[in-house]
């Protein structure tokens, strides 16, 4: 029986923001060449299926899906500077956002344990009204939502490691203590936000954190990262699932980022989630491709990551030389946080 579970198909390559775009339909076929070769006995491959409306309202208004699906009419329609449309976009979104929650039904049913979405366009700069950022439908903010409404969740982890900061999500989820958001990205860089005061507000202060890092982190500055800050915090909030919204533009090849991390540090980190999913959240954690504009850097990342939700591997933690660079910056951050966890 697989314990693990594929979200991809190619109808995820129809929706096409242009030529020169960066999030463009071959980072997709780069990912369907990939896991053609998967093994069948570790791997389920899950079909898509369009979100409903009422899927989507849970995190978007009435007026904003009309706005998105009347785009479906035109060639081409700019939402924002760099959020570009083609006609069949708004039906993509729609089977972006449904096959992550086909994904999260199926490790609801116990029928598998993990899984990764790999499916396009991303989401997580998506706001309630507003596409943003190669985005159109929040699809983890969704996820999330639909965890809470039909399988009475009540702590959700999202864990969100693109190298840009998930501003849609944050906003999604501000005033809400049920779902811990947590990111690390560049910082100064797009969209402005994710500073490490941005906490949360009323009931939802010390539900979002942030760990802004400057250009240039590598693998050993994230897991010192991951094993100081993001583990032990999520480890307080004792979450039932583990969301991740794995964008690969940390990744030192990335057009966009201006990060050093390689496929063997997103594959740590995805190895020390999955390890906390086993300890804490009943093995359940589901992986939803991001940003990653590197064909190469891509495929390598994701195959390092479908790895380690095969079989674990040792992880190397950097030692106490390792990451010493960004020290400062995490006592600062644990100092800020010290209030809340
Ligand atoms: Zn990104």
């Amino acid at each position: 029986m697989p314990r693990s579970a594929v979200v991809i198909d190619r109808e995820y390559l129809k929706h096409q923001p242009g030529d020169l775009h960066p999030e463009r339909p071959e980072r997709l076929k780069a990912l369907l060449d990939l896991t053609a070769e998967l093994d069948s006995g570790s791997f389920k491959l899950l079909p898509p299926r369009a979100a409903t409306r009422e899927e989507v309202e849970l995190c978007h208004s009435k007026d904003y899906i009309e706005l998105v699906e009347s785009t479906s009419q035109v060639n081409r329609y700019a939402l924002d500077g760099d959020t570009i449309t083609s006609r069949d976009s708004f039906g993509t979104g729609l089977l972006a956002a449904g096959g992550f929650l086909n994904l999260l039904d199926a490790i609801a049913a116990a029928e598998l344990r993990n899984g990764f979405a790999l499916v396009r366009p991303p989401g997580h700069h998506a706001l309630k009204d507003r596409a943003m950022g190669f985005c159109l439908f929040n699809t983890v903010a969704i996820g999330a939502q639909h965890l809470r409404r039909q399988h009475g969740a009540k702590r959700v982890l999202i864990m969100d490691w693109d190298v840009h900061h998930g501003n849609g999500t944050q906003d999604a989820f501000y005033r809400d203590p049920s779902v811990l958001y947590v990111s690390t990205h560049q910082y100064p860089y797009y969209p402005g936000t994710g500073a490490i005061e941005e906490a949360g507000v009323r009931e939802g202060e010390g539900y979002t954190m942030n760990v802004p890092l400057p250009a240039g982190c590598g693998d050993e500055e994230y897991l010192r990262v991951f094993g100081d800050v993001v583990i032990p915090v999520a480890e307080k909030f004792e979450p039932e699932w583990i969301l991740v919204s794995a964008g690969f533009d940390p990744h030192r090849r990335d057009p966009l980022g201006s990060m050093d991390v390689t496929e063997k540090g997103f594959g740590a980190m995805a190895a020390l989630l999955i390890a906390l999913a086993e300890k804490q959240s009943g093995g359940r954690i589901a992986f939803l491709l991001e940003g990653g504009y590197d064909l190469t850097a891509l495929k390598n990342s994701v195959f390092a990551v479908l790895h380690e939700m095969k079989e674990k591997s040792a992880i190397d933690l950097p030692g106490k030389s390792g990451g010493e660079a960004i020290e400062p910056l995490i006592r600062k951050i644990l100092k800020f946080q010290e209030r809340y966890w």
